[in-house]
């Protein structure tokens, strides 16, 4: 009698998948090929294992060129966006890096092999909850803090920052994140409306003056803001 496959073993569908040969391809052929370059970004993308920021039932698709749901109507950003997302914002390996919309963890945890320190907010309360987890059990949690609340107003405790990684869509850049920016960071954000946004590159320089540069057509899902406290 033959049963169809993996259920019959008792092991998890995906356990035959080979996610360190897809990691290797996924490095190759959606960003070697496009055109990231920083070997430091290219070698975190390499080490963090995407596979464990994703939920059981979507993990064929860790690899995929595409983003992938993570619950609560979120999404993980396609490997491509958040590879050129951290290759964008230059780090060297000393900044303290602010990232708004903290979701699986994921691109955390790949800014945590760039930077020194990072701060990730994010509003769903679950999901805050399944990023501390996900950092913990994979290693990524010691430089990672996850903060729960509204990012649109950035965390200006632990503020200035070097760089700041926004993660969702909004109509303007919201102001407590360009203040929060030391003069000389950078800033990555999607602009524009809830269905169609311009990847865009934030330089505040020495004197102040902010400069924005177009990097990518994209669709992230939108910026939401807390609810108010009821009275
Ligand atoms: N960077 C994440 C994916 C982010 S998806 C990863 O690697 O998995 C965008 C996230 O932004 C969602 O989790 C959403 O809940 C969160 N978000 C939306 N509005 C927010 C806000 N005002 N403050 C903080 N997080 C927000």
């Amino acid at each position: 009698m033959f049963s169809s496959g993996n259920a019959s073993n008792g092991k998890r569908p995906d356990a035959a998948i080979d996610f360190e040969a897809a990691r290797r391809e996924m490095v190759e052929h959606q960003l070697r090929r496009r055109g990231i370059t920083d070997e430091r970004v290219l070698q975190a993308m390499l080490t963090v294992p995407r596979e464990e920021f994703i939920p059981e039932s979507y993990r064929d698709l860790a690899y995929a060129d595409a983003p992938v749901p993570i619950g609560f109507g979120q999404t993980i950003s396609q490997p491509y966006i958040v590879a050129l997302m951290v290759q964008s914002l230059q780090l060297e390996g000393h900044e303290r890096v602010l990232e708004i919309g903290g979701g699986s963890g994921y691109h955390a945890a790949v800014l945590s092999l760039l930077a020194a320190e990072v701060i990730t907010v994010e509003v769903i309360p679950e999901l805050a909850e399944m990023a501390r987890k996900n950092l913990e059990r994979t290693g990524f949690h010691r430089n990672v803090l996850v903060v729960c609340g509204d990012g649109s107003k950035g965390c200006p405790e632990k503020a200035p920052y070097d760089a700041i990684s926004v993660a969702a869509a909004a109509p303007r850049i919201p102001p407590a994140l360009l203040e929060q920016l030391k003069p000389g960071g950078r800033m990555v954000i999607p602009i524009g409306e809830p269905d169609a946004q311009e990847l865009r590159l934030i330089i505040k320089q020495q004197d102040g003056k902010i400069e924005s540069r177009f990097l990518t057509y994209c669709r992230f899902v939108p910026l939401r803001l807390a609810e108010e406290p009821q009275e």
